[in-house]
């Protein structure tokens, strides 16, 4: 799969599309894990057929869209892909990422779950090991998979909530907990990246045991929600949490590929 390339002079790793992005659904499991509506995610632009470097980003922003023809990658792996929103008409911002990516011959890859769930380079795998803690168990149960995962520890919450907010810091983030973490021991800990407070993973999370579940993000009624049950929740921001997956892909890929990768990091604040 890795070629050199030919008739340029230059002496520069170059993997075809089409190799790049059947290892990326067989990895993944692109196909086989359930998602949203708007994920669509696999291949979502094509280009001419080749790359020459890889860049990782969190969303599939303008900002990420820029950055990427900077930087001269032919390939942007996304973790929010461009069609979020549904269909939409090419105007406006949206013809605008268009017309850069096909100006700079980008391709665009987004993995959404596939990408939360993996077992090795999944967002939330990575962001326990970056933690300091080891799964045992998935967590946060999606139609047919475990979007997070939990596992158990026995130290001071505010040990975990220090790691939090040192990680979190790294990417620009900040870091709240749904109540005073005080003295309280951390038993049992669960993790899911991104929007990963709801009613639901809360109510998982407590018949599990669970009592420190650290996510991104979730609505208000959560905090509320995690008051009245004095649980505590760490939210560590989306954009931190689903930073390192990304930037595993881009790893996984240069090591089978040849192809260099850059991170292209744009924090949202949220
Ligand atoms: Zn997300």
């Amino acid at each position: 799969m890795l070629a050199q390339a030919t008739g340029n002079g230059l002496d520069t790793p170059v993997a075809s599309l089409r190799d790049v992005v059947q290892a990326l659904d067989t990895e993944l499991r692109t196909f086989d894990i359930p998602d949203y509506g708007g994920a669509v995610n696999g291949l979502q632009v094509a280009n001419r057929g080749t790359v020459r470097k890889v860049a990782v980003a969190v969303d599939a922003s303008r900002a990420a869209i820029t950055e990427a023809a900077i930087s001269g990658a032919n390939l942007l792996v996304v973790h929010h892909g461009l069609f979020w929103g549904g269909a939409q008409p090419l105007t406006g911002v949206h013809y605008e990422k268009f017309r850069t990516l096909f100006g700079a011959d980008i391709a665009v890859y987004s993995t959404h779950l596939p990408l939360d769930c993996h077992p090795e380079l999944g967002n939330n795998v990575r962001l326990a090991q970056a933690l300091g803690l080891v799964p045992s168990a998935g967590f946060a149960r999606y139609k047919s998979i475990d979007v997070g995962v939990m596992g158990d520890a026995n130290e001071p919450t505010a040990n975990v909530l220090a790691r939090v907010e040192a990680f979190a810091a790294r990417y620009g983030g900040s870091v709240r907990t749904s109540i005073p973490v005080g003295s309280r021991t951390t038993k049992r800990w669960a993790i899911c990246t991104g929007g990963g407070a709801s009613t639901e993973t809360l109510r998982e999370a407590r018949e599990r045991g669970v009592d420190t579940l650290i996510v991104g993000e979730g609505p208000h009624h959560t905090t509320v929600e995690a008051l009245e049950h004095d649980f505590c929740v760490i939210y560590a921001g989306h954009y931190a949490t689903e930073t390192l997956g990304v930037q595993a892909l881009g790893a996984w890929i240069e090591a089978r590929f040849g192809v260099p990768w850059t991170f292209l990091h744009l924090p949202t604040g949220s």
